[in-house]
């Protein structure tokens, strides 16, 4: 073999050794199916209607899917064209109609037990732009060719399952590194509060919404406030959400304690509009929690008080965690769309925590993903946490979502965040949350603008 080949030759095999490197570090290969994979190849196959799709990872030999919609297929020959036409390609692979194609010559595809007439795949790369699999969709039929619209959402599949993967793989690494966050200090065996106390409280309205700004990260702006609630005990003090949260969730007590801060929050910004009209481009947010979505009422409930109080939707924000979704997936679904077709804007909460999250991200109708602060808070410890964060971002990117850092205390969390591409943040090196009264003052203070270089020194935590 001449000098010159030998030389190509083990470039090749360098190259596929760094691919396979790659592809192994994900830790995908042979692990079972998954929603947030299993939601990518059912958007592919609904938006393109294709017969079957499939999400293949290729080792040495084989292609290995990870998901498939339509024809079950496990595992191909590494040989499969679907494959190497992309790897040979070194990007997509559109072939409308597959008997037209020299390599095919008036025969289909055969993909096993499949016979495909028409082809459209998209590689599947690693952040360093190795292509580790293949996102291909497959039709009974020659197809007509493929518009750029359609080529950029196939694009844009590939990409959302490289951060589902490139996610998984950084999220396990810093599991594993990450120090232990101290439990919660409350369990079940504390004898206080009961839930008379939480229904006591309610009565003689001791619980308060608390309100945090939520900013625009490049020009300080504040473009909404995160209503949180307290409950100011007569003899305990101010008692923070998690000492009580749990127990009325637990107990039922939620139901009546969200609707009251439902009408608080409505009639605050209703105050907030008479104040100064240029508030009404303030979005107010509101946490709930997975009881308030078993009641199929909720959409009705909120447009009665968008109603009542005489304010827009655009003016109401819903946040919600993933955890809260899932006891109660299909009613939830339904009261998110009516809440959707009502147009408040949704906010996926602590994202990142979860661990289907994808998929719940393409399942339900979001605007908004607030990156949960455990990773914000380590965002300048190291290169695995900065890439989570990074890889969130793209995500929502990808998805049409807007972002909301929470969390953020220092300058230079400040800066990097600025600098990965998340337009919004929130945290104490803007403002800690405050009551209403306060909250005022500093939206008169700054005219909405908060100042550059200290916190904001109207605090009440
Ligand atoms: P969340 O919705 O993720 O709210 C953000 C939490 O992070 C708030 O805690 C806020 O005070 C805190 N925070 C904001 N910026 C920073 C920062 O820079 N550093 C640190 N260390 N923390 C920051 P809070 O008010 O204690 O609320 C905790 C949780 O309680 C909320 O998390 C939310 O899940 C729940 N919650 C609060 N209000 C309500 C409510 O009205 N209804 C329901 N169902 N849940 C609520
Ligand atoms: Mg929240
Ligand atoms: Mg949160």
């Amino acid at each position: 073999m001449p000098p010159a080949e030998l030389k190509a030759n083990e470039v090749d095999r360098q190259e596929e050794d760094a691919r396979l490197a790659a592809l192994e570090a994900t830790g995908i290969l042979d692990t079972p199916s998954e929603p947030s994979f299993d939601a990518i190849t059912r958007l592919a196959a609904e938006y393109f209607r294709a017969d079957t799709v499939l999400l293949g990872f290729a080792d040495e030999s084989r292609v290995w899917i990870k998901s498939y919609w339509g024809e079950p297929i496990r595992e191909l020959p590494r040989s499969e064209p679907i494959f190497a036409m992309v790897l040979a390609e070194d990007g997509p692979v559109i072939l409308p109609d597959l008997t037209k194609h020299p390599r095919f010559t008036g025969r289909r595809m055969m993909i096993r037990r499949l016979a495909a007439a028409s082809l459209a795949s998209v590689p599947v790369r690693s952040p360093e732009g190795r292509i580790l699999g293949v996102l291909a969709i497959l039709g009974g039929q020659p197809r007509r060719a493929m518009a750029v619209d359609e080529l950029r959402m196939l694009e844009s599949l590939a990409e959302m399952v490289a951060s589902q993967l490139e996610l998984r793989r950084l999220r396990k690494a810093f599991d594993k590194n990450a120090p232990r966050s101290a439990l919660p200090v409350k369990n079940g065996k504390e004898a206080w509060p009961r839930k008379p106390d939480l229904r006591r409280a309610l009565d003689q309205r001791q619980f308060v919404l608390y309100y945090q700004p939520e900013v625009e990260l490049s020009t300080r702006r504040i473009v909404g406030l995160e209503a949180l609630i307290r409950w100011k005990h007569p003899e305990r003090g101010l008692i923070p959400p998690m000492d009580f949260i749990p127990l009325a969730e637990e107990s039922g007590m939620i139901l009546p304690i969200g609707d009251w801060g439902l009408t608080e929050a409505c009639n605050q910004i209703q105050e907030w509009c008479h104040e100064d009209p240029r508030h009404r481009s303030l979005r107010v947010c509101v946490n709930l929690s997975a009881r308030q979505f078993a009641r199929e009422g909720l959409a009705d409930h909120v447009e009665a008080l968008l109603r009542r109080f005489g304010i827009s939707s655009r003016q109401l924000g819903l946040e919600m965690t993933e955890s809260s979704l899932i006891p109660n997936m299909h009613t939830a679904l339904q009261v998110l769309s009516s809440l959707r077709r009502l147009g408040v804007s949704l906010l996926m909460d602590d994202f990142g925590t979860g661990y289907s999250s994808l998929s719940h991200l393409h399942s339900y109708p979001f605007d908004v993903l607030k990156i949960d602060r455990s990773f914000v808070g380590r965002i300048t410890d190291g290169e695995q946490p900065l890439q989570i964060v990074r890889t969130i971002i793209e995500l929502a990117r990808v998805l049409g979502m807007s972002v909301v850092a929470e969390g953020i205390e220092t300058h230079e969390q400040y800066k990097l965040l600025q600098r990965l591409g998340c337009r919004f943040g929130q945290g104490f090196l803007f403002a800690r949350p405050m009551p209403a009264e306060a909250t005022t003052q500093l939206l008169r203070l700054h005219g909405g603008l908060l100042p550059d270089s200290k916190p904001a020194t109207v605090t009440a935590d």
